[in-house]
Parts: structure tokens; C-alpha cells; sequence
């Protein structure tokens, strides 16, 4: 079973819009076991249309397309397709009232434009648009099956969970495929995935096993399978407790859990307070653990220590550690977490001092050194990283890498 996306709009091509549909398809039928063989963006352009539609015609079981079903001269995708499928446009009743009801929800009133919309080809399935005045059209040509959708992704999405992904599902699912997410954090792919070689080589034929990167986070993604779900369930539960008895420092969540919202759970869990002390993250950390909804109950705030007469003024930081060791060292960052719990009067406090470049870096401090320091009541601990040369990466980095010491900190 084979599947291809094809996205239409001159504004794709452009880079104005980002291709959002292909991918949010291509996740959903791979939920349903149908592999997606090719995506393709092209132009609203009828040569490239109709070259486009012929290429795929035989080759894919099924073709889905999105964009150029929209009431005004550019989109074109309708007229191409009739002519594509020998056709001609008619008017539909139930398309033109779903219009007319979509427009008195609105509060607009019906035009040309708009009753051109309810025009479509006589010879294809009619997909209802509960959420905008474009339907959806499914077509059969030579064993391959089209389906025409428009570009706006909330009415791309209701087409095709209300219409398309069950149909599809009817017709050719027999396979059931489960993914599940581990998710890791301290040693680079390469290196994780040498931990994991045997591991690999002992999964069952019905396991794939996938390594998605993400700023030292690397989710494993293990996809099951079968016709059972409950089997390959059992599966993979099998093989995850396998990845806890291998790697058990580097997992620290499943499915889509994010440091941060880690962080929350063990300080939730501990009836734990947090405050940040941020010099070269810039508040960075402080955006992502509130970006978790409900932090407020165990994160009391940040400073934001960038310049050094903040990091002695506030934070009083001896004035001889700068000197000394330097506002990026072991001695600087302690200083800063320790005297941050104390101001905040919080259980946990977090400090961060490193260089995110371009300039600033020197020969034992080379632009991505990041000092962390994590302390609670009992103890504080600080470590040293160094990762690249772009700014923006090295503080997405050096955020992560202080959520991570945080959390071992947490646990230790
Ligand atoms: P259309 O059906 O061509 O009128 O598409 C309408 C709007 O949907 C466009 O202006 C884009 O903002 C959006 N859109 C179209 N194609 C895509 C796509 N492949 N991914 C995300 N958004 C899209
Ligand atoms: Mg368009």
C-alpha cells in the first residue's frame, strides 16, 4: 500500500507558507500502517498540475492533494482536475447549502465566487466541509484513488478525519502499527545508538526502531506492527523494560515529555520549589518551565544575571571569583545558584553562565562552554559542557542541558 502527498500553491514554492499538510497527512497514515512514498509541492500552474497528476497516476494506490480549491482566480486545482478526469463541472445542491449556511454563520452574503464553490465535478465522490466552503473530492483513475482537499489545514484536517482517514482505514488497513516514544537525554545518537546495537540487533521483525534528535534530547521511537493489537502492545512493553535495563540514566520520560515538564512532575512530586538564576540563557530556561502549564505552583521566578555587575550586585558574586575564574566557571555559577535559593527561598535553584558566541569565546573557553549549577538544601553540583558555534543552538543546548543537570539533581 502505497500513499503520495501532493501540495499545490505558489506559496509553497516561495517559502511564504510552510508545507504543514504533507507532514501532519503523512504522520496520520503512517498511524494507519499506509507508507508515504513521495511528497511533492508544485505551482498553481495547469501544465504543472496535470504533469504532476500523471506521474502518480498507477504508481501510488493513493494520491492526496491539497490547496487550489479556493474561490478566487489563482486556485485552479478544480478545473485542472476535470479536465484531468474528463469531466465537467455541475452544480451541488448539498454543496451549495453547506455555502450558503457556513456564509450565514459568518454573517457574510453569498456571491459569484462563492457559488462557483458549489460547482464540482460530476463524477466524484463529494467529501462534506463542515468548517469551510471548499469540499473535498475523491476520484478513481486506473487503481489509484485522488483525493482533492483544500490548502487551509483546519478544514484540510476535518475532511480527512471525518471522510478520508476511516474510508481509508475500511478499505486497507489490516495492519495495525503502535509507536512508542522513549525519551532520552545525555549522550550524542551516534554514541547512544552504539549503547543500543545489540539491543537493535535483537528486536523483533514487527519492531523498527527510529532516533529523532533534538537538541541532546533524542526520542527513540519504537513502531510495532501487526494485526493483534494487544500482541504487539505486549511487545513492546517488552522491549522498552529492555531499553530501562540498558540505558536507565538516559531515559527521562516517554511519549511527548519535555524536560521541562519533567522538572514540574518531580517537583510536584516532592511538594518542591524552583527559582532560576540565568546569565548566558537569558531567560530561555525560565520560558520553557513556564511554559508548562501550572508551573506557577512550584517555579517562583528568575533573574536574569546577564551583566557581571548583576551577578556581584544581586547575586553577590565575590567580586575575585570574576577576576580569578571568571564569570564561565565552577566558582561563578555555584555562587549564583546558591545565593538565587537563598532570594527566592526556594528547594531548588538553577544558574547558568557560558558563552552562546559568535564572539566571546577564548583558547580554554571556546565559544558553547557552558558553566550549570544546580543546588538544593543538601548540595550543589555544577558541570561544564561544550557544544558548537551557533548562537541560537548553543542556547537551546545549554537550556536543555541545565533541565537535564536539574533533574538529576532532583533525583540524586
Ligand atoms: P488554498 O486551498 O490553495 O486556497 O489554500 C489556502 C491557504 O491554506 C493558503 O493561503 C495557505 O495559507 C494554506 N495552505 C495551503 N497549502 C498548505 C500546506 N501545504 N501546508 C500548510 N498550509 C497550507
Ligand atoms: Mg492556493
Amino acid at each position: 500500500m502505497k500513499a503520495e502527498i501532493i501540495t499545490i500553491g505558489d506559496e509553497l514554492l516561495i517559502g511564504q507558507t510552510i508545507d504543514t499538510n504533507s507532514a501532519w497527512i503523512a504522520s496520520e497514515l503512517s498511524k494507519l500502517g499506509i507508507d508515504t512514498y513521495q511528497i511533492t509541492s508544485i505551482s498553481d500552474k495547469r501544465d504543472h498540475i496535470l504533469k504532476t497528476l500523471s506521474e502518480v497516476t498507477g504508481r501510488s494506490d493513493i494520491v492526496l492533494i491539497t490547496g487550489g480549491l479556493g474561490p478566487t482566480s489563482d486556485d485552479i486545482t478544480k478545473q485542472v482536475l476535470c479536465e484531468y478526469f474528463e469531466t465537467r463541472l455541475v452544480e451541488n445542491k448539498e454543496v451549495l447549502a453547506n455555502i450558503e449556511d457556513i456564509l450565514k454563520r459568518r454573517n457574510f452574503t453569498m456571491n459569484e465566487n462563492n457559488r462557483k464553490q458549489a460547482e464540482v465535478p460530476e463524477n466524484c465522490m463529494i467529501l462534506n466541509n463542515n468548517v469551510g466552503t471548499a469540499p473535498g473530492m475523491w476520484f478513481e483513475k486506473m487503481g489509484t484513488i485522488f483525493i482533492s482537499m483544500p490548502g487551509v489545514p483546519p478544514e484540510m484536517k476535518y475532511i480527512m478525519s471525518s471522510h478520508v482517514l476511516p474510508e481509508l482505514k475500511k478499505r486497507f488497513t489490516s495492519q495495525i502499527i503502535i509507536h512508542k516514544n522513549i525519551m532520552t537525554y545525555g549522550v550524542p545518537e551516534a554514541k547512544l545508538s552504539e549503547m543500543l546495537s545489540g539491543f537493535e540487533a535483537g528486536l523483533p521483525e514487527s519492531i523498527k526502531i527510529a532516533y529523532l534528535p533534538s537538541y541532546g534530547i533524542i526520542k527513540l521511537r519504537l513502531s510495532g506492527r501487526g494485526i493483534n493489537r494487544e500482541a504487539i502492545e505486549e511487545v513492546l512493553e517488552e522491549q522498552v523494560a529492555q531499553l530501562h535495563n540498558i540505558i536507565p540514566d538516559l531515559i527521562y520520560g516517554e511519549e511527548e515529555e519535555s524536560l521541562e515538564m519533567k522538572i514540574g512532575s518531580l517537583l510536584r512530586e516532592r511538594n518542591a520549589t524552583l527559582c532560576t538564576a540565568e546569565s548566558c540563557t537569558g531567560g530561555k530556561v525560565s520560558q520553557m518551565i513556564t511554559s508548562v502549564a501550572g508551573s506557577s505552583d512550584y517555579y517562583k521566578g528568575s533573574l536574569v544575571a546577564y551583566n557581571n555587575d548583576i551577578k556581584t550586585g544581586i547575586l553577590n558574586v565575590p567580586e575575585n571569583y570574576l577576576v580569578q575564574f571568571g564569570a564561565v566557571s565552577r566558582e561563578t555559577v555555584t555562587a549564583m545558584a546558591e545565593k538565587a535559593r537563598e532570594l527566592f527561598s526556594t528547594d531548588f535553584a538553577l544558574a547558568t553562565s557560558g558563552i552562546a558566541g559568535p564572539g566571546g569565546g577564548s583558547e580554554d573557553k571556546p565559544v558553547g562552554t557552558i558553566w550549570i549549577a544546580a543546588a538544593s538544601a543538601v548540595k550543589t553540583t555544577a558541570e561544564r559542557y561544550i557544544f558548537g558555534k551557533d548562537r541560537n543552538f548553543n542556547i537551546m543546548r545549554f537550556s536543555n542541558a541545565a533541565l537535564d543537570l536539574l533533574r538529576r539533581q532532583i533525583i540524586s
